[in-house]
């Protein structure tokens, strides 16, 4: 998988197809000569330097890393052609591929129906399922849990429906009995569950969820842009093996958001959106007068919010499926290792003595903080961003992320702890590397002896 060799073969397929058409001069206004590029070129890298490290398996703090090589030449080999999948005139063979792969998503949640679409991103995708729901249930709002991604609250302001935040458990999921006690006003036509919450990594009860749908009328949507992935975990054996039940009731709601730009290897510009029931494309019907011209088929932009959109991103997705699709066995293993990581780091973190556990990891996402004398929420913060700050000034840089905890969420897990503030700091480690799972104790060790009292 040497990547300059993928590269330079991209450049020359592309090369070749064009030259097809005939060879020309570029225009005098494009030329630019190497020794400015040179230049430019060192200038821009040594400015690219002032990044965090997220390709490594010492980074472990936010959400983020690298696209998989065959992600890269994807991207990059399509782009050399910069097809937009707005419609087919705007490149056939990346609106194709961008079927092949919203299908094979559909087919991994289950669906045996579909509509859907890669938008790009999360929140574009959200917005298009909620408004959809929200012509589907005119008037009526959405419910979403405390612990949703903060995005909901904004894209309801921006569709005019009111959204109404539930509380959660003492794990983080949202609290059914406040959902129903909510639902029985008849305010709300629409209920978000998060599978995988950005912070925490919490599946929300869908199964549980999914007598509502009768019993009250209301659309279920899905937000799995984290955490939809993992369904190819559901009911695996071994250790990272996940309770099934969540992920296997996902097919039968209504609508699902998936973001191949976390879990599936994928740089950003890569969400989706799934529906169900195909007939609901009549809600984005619109008459262009320059886009449809070379098919009758429904063209992807005429199920799409956006207008132009990237067909390297369908290629790139294409072709990561074509080496690592969206099975058990495929991006299935990845997804295996970050998840043994997170429980070996766990286990480790139970059997600390500087090192507390905010709560048992469920997916790939371990939150946990230092132990502090006396067990104030102040202490906790405090020490908590002293850990983060001189985990990334060490001489061997470990980079990890904090996460606001609540008052009473800390309350709820660790209630010996006195809580003399709003809430506290933890710590909050990412582990969406399968290379992760071969450096926890490593990463265990460095942060016990940053967070040990000196
Ligand atoms: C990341 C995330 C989003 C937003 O997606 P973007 O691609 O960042 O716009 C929405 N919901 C959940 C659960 C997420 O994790």
């Amino acid at each position: 998988m040497d990547l300059q060799h993928w590269l330079a073969r991209a450049t020359h397929a592309i090369q070749d197809w064009a030259d097809t058409f005939g060879t020309y001069e570029p225009h005098p206004s494009l030329l630019v000569d190497d020794e400015r590029f040179a230049a430019a070129f060192t200038e821009f890298t040594g400015r690219l330097k002032d990044n965090y490290p997220f390709f490594h398996p010492h980074y472990a703090g936010q959400m983020l890393k690298p696209p998989h090589p065959a992600a890269v030449v994807g991207y990059l080999t399509a782009m050399l052609i910069n097809p937009n999948n707005h419609a087919l005139d705007g490149g056939p063979a990346t609106a194709r591929m961008e079927r092949e792969a919203v299908a094979r998503l559909a087919a991994m949640f289950g669906y045996d129906t579909h509509l859907g679409h890669l938008t790009t991103s999360g929140t574009i995708a959200n917005l298009e399922a909620l408004f959809v729901a929200r012509e589907l249930h005119p008037g009526r709002g959405v419910a979403y849990s405390a612990d949703a991604h903060y995005t909901h609250g904004r894209m309801c302001h921006v569709l005019g429906v009111k959204g109404h935040p539930v509380r959660t458990d003492g794990q983080g999921r949202l609290d059914l009995q406040a959902l129903e006690d909510l639902l029985r006003t008849g305010e709300v036509g629409t209920v978000v569950l998060t599978a995988g919450t950005t912070g925490l990594g919490v599946v929300d009860p869908v199964h549980e969820a999914l007598a509502l749908k009768e019993r009250h009328g209301v659309r279920l949507h899905v937000d799995a842009a984290y955490g939809g992935f993992f369904t190819l975990l559901a009911g695996a054996d071994g250790p990272e093996g996940l309770p099934p039940e969540p992920w296997r009731a996902i097919a039968r709601c209504d609508s699902i958001v998936v973001d191949p730009h976390k879990h599936g290897l994928q740089p950003y510009g890569c969400g989706a959106v799934l529906f169900r029931d195909p007939e609901v494309g009549r809600h984005y019907l619109h008459d262009s007068p320059y886009t449809y011209f070379t098919s009758t088929e429904l063209h992807l932009g005429e199920i799409s919010l956006e207008c132009s959109r990237a067909g390297a991103a369908a290629a790139a997705l294409w072709l990561t499926f074509q080496l690592l699709p969206p099975t058990p066995d495929g991006l299935g293993r990845v997804l295996a290792a970050g998840r043994r990581a997170a429980l070996d780091w766990a286990g480790l973190i139970t059997a600390s003595d500087v090192l507390e556990l905010y709560q048992q990891p469920e997916l790939d996402i371990v939150g946990y903080f230092p132990v502090v004398e006396p067990a104030t929420l102040t202490g906790i913060d405090a020490a908590s961003a002293r850990i983060l700050a001189d985990g990334m000034a060490s001489e061997r840089p470990v980079f990890l992320s904090t996460l606001k905890a609540g008052r009473e969420d800390f309350a709820a897990r660790h209630p010996k702890i006195t809580a003399d503030a709003d809430g506290a700091r933890i710590l909050r480690s990412v582990l969406m590397k399968p290379e992760s799972e071969h450096h926890v104790e490593h990463l265990h060790t460095r942060v016990e002896e940053i967070a040990r009292p000196r």
